[in-house]
């Protein structure tokens, strides 16, 4: 991990924490759900930009997803919000289009060095594969899927909403994901990150065009909904990468709410759902070794989660009235 100093923080967390428990940076992933259209995503979020926590600095990543149907017809938008000391704003930008069949990846790599271009390629080419994997995984089919994916280098901030229209079962989705560092292992972390965050949005996204999506009223509990999606980001990445490490799926979110983290109320929500799924990963893992492999029995009882995972949000659905 990359290590940041941090000077002139606002917005700390209440209550610090041993650095004993901590690394010097804590990854904080929060996908947000909308409460209205005239939800204000960035501003709660722009405090985390130079925040620490205990000894550690919080790089935070924040995606949100909004559907607005019409028949057939879908206009959707997406904000990525990522924390960091440096402004990418005035960075160069290098822009590459990858199509294989059903899929195209429109990829922007902010600042690219030789290496960070290289980890972009290598992420756009696994994101290539994630509409079999997610319909594999789901009930709901994607026919076509088109991504711009936003590579932005460590200890950048980013913040951009993307506007899209698209009809039917053709998907279309813009996020930003961070490019860690240069070192193989944080590449291979970065491009992991990449696919989940990816299959989790999108499974937001699906859920919305087929009607299911509903506004969620207890923010600070469980939804439902955010725990199938971050159980589909683990599904569809043993799909493309064919395994998964309980190395990559520590989840700070966990060890930051432990220790007291406060913030937004769907900040909250989030980052309970993540712990959810991630103590069912937790469970799997308990049983053999830190790895699973497609091959791996384990392989099928996540994938068998997953589907439960989503069927208990269409049931979910399917028990709202209209006066709900
Ligand atoms: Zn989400």
């Amino acid at each position: 991990m990359t290590a940041h100093s941090v000077n002139g923080a606002t917005g700390r967390p209440r209550r610090p924490v041993s650095p004993l428990r901590l690394p010097q940076v804590v990854l904080l992933f929060a996908c947000i759900t909308l409460i209205s259209c005239a939800t204000d995503v960035t501003r709660p979020l722009r405090k985390y930009d130079n925040a620490t926590y205990g000894d550690a600095s919080i790089e935070l990543k924040a995606l949100a997803t909004q559907v607005f149907s019409f028949w057939n017809l879908h206009f959707a938008s997406y904000t990525s919000h990522l924390s960091g000391l440096l402004d990418s704003s005035d960075l160069p930008i290098e822009r590459t289009r990858i199509k294989s069949g059903q899929v195209t990846v429109h990829l922007e790599v902010i600042g690219a060095g030789l290496a960070t271009s290289d980890l972009a390629l290598q992420a756009a080419e696994r994101l290539s594969g994630l509409r079999d994997a997610f319909n594999e995984i789901s009930p709901f089919q994607i026919r076509k899927l088109r991504m711009r994916m936003v590579v932005v280098p460590a200890g950048h901030r980013y913040e951009k909403t993307f506007a899209s229209i698209f009809s039917g079962d053709n998907i279309s989705v813009a996020f930003a994901v961070r490019a860690k560092s240069e070192d193989s292992n944080e590449v291979e972390t970065s491009i992991r990150e990449a696919i989940r965050s990816f299959a989790h949005e999108i499974t937001h996204v699906v859920f919305a065009t087929h009607g299911i999506t509903k506004p969620h009223r207890a923010p600070s509990e469980i939804n439902p909904e955010e725990v199938a999606a971050y159980m589909v980001g683990n599904c569809v990445e043993l799909h493309v990468m064919g395994l998964i490490s309980k190395d990559t799926h520590m989840s700070d979110n966990k060890v930051l709410r432990d220790n007291g983290l406060d913030g937004p109320e769907f900040f909250m929500s989030s980052m309970n759902s993540s712990i959810e799924a991630t103590d069912a990963l937790a469970q799997l893992y308990a049983k053999g070794a830190p790895t699973i492999t497609a091959d791996d029995p384990r392989a099928d009882e996540l994938f068998a989660l997953c589907r439960e995972s989503i069927d208990r949000v269409v049931r979910q659905r399917s028990r709202i009235t209209p006066t709900d």
